[in-house]
């Protein structure tokens, strides 16, 4: 079962690999967006932790939602509303409980992965964190390791497509050739639970 110190290890793990891996992150928002990837995300997971050291919640379902309303507040890119809906829904799945399982995680993240796309509008394929977040969900019931590897494999599969939304869409056809960062940065997420999971 997961607790909420399981929860909290995720979003400070993912904290950490959004600092390692900022630069990269918007440096891949440079050609086919505004360059603001890595720092968008920096600022929302900084204030993530920080309200998470605070005022630790006891729950999953609490851990996720104080995580989602700081994205929203703290990031002023599409990423912040949009990373900030999949953890909030999820948590919000995940109601009061003080433990959940796997599968309940699972479910709970798919629950915010559709919440993601009726916000944003962006199906698979539309070259957006979409891509590295819908395999990763429907890898994460056989296991968190298969979850990790879907989501890098998603985000990579996004280089060849044309991007259909977000500000990667304005360039058209030059967006091809490039990895889409939120996919990118969304593997980081996947990769960091996995990490929380040992
Ligand atoms: P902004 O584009 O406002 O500068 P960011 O650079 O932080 O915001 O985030 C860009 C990422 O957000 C994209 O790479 C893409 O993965 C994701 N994104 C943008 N628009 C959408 C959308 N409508 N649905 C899903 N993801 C989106
Ligand atoms: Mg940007
Ligand atoms: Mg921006």
């Amino acid at each position: 079962m997961l607790d909420a110190d399981f929860f909290r290890r995720w979003m400070t793990a993912t904290a950490a690999s959004v600092d390692r891996e900022a630069e990269r992150l918007t440096a891949l928002d440079s050609p086919i967006g505004d360059a603001d990837h890595g720092s968008n995300l920096q600022r929302g997971f900084h204030a993530v932790r920080d309200a998470l050291d605070k005022e630790p919640p006891g729950t999953p379902g609490g851990v996720l939602t104080l995580a989602g309303r700081r994205l929203i507040a703290t990031v002023g890119g599409a990423s912040g509303p949009l990373y900030g809906t999949l953890l909030r829904r999820a948590g919000k799945a995940l109601g009061d409980a003080a433990e959940v399982s796997a599968e309940q995680l699972a479910e709970a993240l798919r629950t915010g992965v559709d919440a993601v796309m009726t916000l944003g509008g962006a199906a698979p394929g539309d070259k957006t964190m979409i891509d590295a977040l819908v395999p990763a969900v429907g890898a994460l019931g056989e296991s968190f390791a298969a979850a990790r590897a879907a989501a890098e494999e998603g985000a990579v599969a996004t280089t060849p497509l044309q991007a259909r939304k977000g500000r990667a869409s304005y360039v058209g056809e030059r967006s091809i050739g490039h990895q889409d960062p939120g996919a990118t940065s969304s593997a980081l997420l996947i990769a960091a639970l996995a990490e929380a999971a040992g």
